[in-house]
């Protein structure tokens, strides 16, 4: 168990080896303050990090530490209190369509079919409908709903609704996908297929993704690189490579050495103080 130990850890490199020249993706500095007429509130700090394109990299934390604010500022949903974000050089201040953000409660229209909820981004920005019909279709046949295209969003289960707000995101072909515990409210079985339905659209996409999750298994199982974070104000802990290709076995031995020192580290930074 020992030896495993220390094979396991030899093989995770703890540093953030991708420069800002290489990195679709260079975020340096971060910092946000929510100020109140009160009180403040420090969320994040000293934040640096680069990621490659078609990377998938998660971010996990204690609750309330700062992951959403990582990324609504990334898809510019946010203004940062100082540092800066640059994707493909250039800075990211205010949203645009090089980012899509898959939100937690799916935030769909619920009396709209899963076609025209797929379809509203290209809507907005005056595609043609045949054009519309064609990407939404692709997109919708990805993540396995071809049978429910013209089906009411509020008469589908969880995970479909979640499969359509990730269509919807992806159809606009974004540079980089940024999602917030998009699977927590799914049954474990549910979650589960999700990920592979995931990684299955990532191999076809080759899209960048940054994911926050509370699982510490949904972590290993899906990427490239693991963000720790500290509790708030947070900042970086500690970054793990993964080092298994995909797809990877939740019941393998280093995969739980893996994940208990990680859990480790988060129940570190979750004692009360
Ligand atoms: P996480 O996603 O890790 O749970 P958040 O990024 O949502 O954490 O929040 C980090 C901290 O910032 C929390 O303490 C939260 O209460 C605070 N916070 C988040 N949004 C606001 C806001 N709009 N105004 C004031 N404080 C906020
Ligand atoms: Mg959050």
């Amino acid at each position: 168990m020992i030896n495993e130990t220390s094979n396991i850890n030899e093989e995770i490199s703890s540093v953030d080896n991708c420069s800002c020249e290489e990195a679709q993706i260079c975020i340096k500095n971060l910092r946000k303050v929510y100020k109140t007429d009160d009180s403040e509130t420090v969320a994040l700090e000293d934040f640096t990090l680069n990621i490659r394109k078609g990377e998938l990299v998660t971010i996990v934390g204690p609750s309330g530490c700062g992951k959403t604010t990582i990324l609504r500022m990334i898809a510019g949903l946010l203004e940062p209190t100082s540092g800066t974000i640059l994707i493909d050089g250039k800075e990211a201040s205010g949203p645009g369509s090089d980012r899509g953000m898959v939100f937690q409660d799916f935030a769909l229209f619920p009396w709209r079919s899963v076609r025209r909820n797929v379809e509203f981004g290209m809507e907005v920005a005056g595609f043609p409908k045949e054009e519309r019909r064609n990407r939404a279709d692709k997109y919708i046949k990805l993540v396995g709903l071809e049978k429910f295209a013209n089906s009411r969003v509020h008469e589908l289960s969880g995970g479909m609704k979640q499969r359509v707000g990730i269509a919807r995101v992806l159809v606009n072909h974004p540079e980089v996908t940024l999602m917030d515990e998009p699977f927590g409210s799914l049954d474990a079985q549910t979650r589960n297929i999700m990920q592979v339905q995931l990684l299955k659209i990532l191999e076809k996409t080759d899209q960048t993704i940054i994911f926050v999750t509370h699982s510490v298994d949904e972590a290993l199982f899906l990427s490239d690189r693991i963000i720790i974070l500290t509790k708030r104000p947070a900042t970086i802990k500690e970054i793990i490579t993964v080092p298994w290709p995909r797809p990877r076995d939740r019941a393998d031995p280093e995969f739980s050495i893996l994940r208990k020192r990680i859990l480790v580290e988060l129940e570190n930074e979750n004692v009360m103080e």
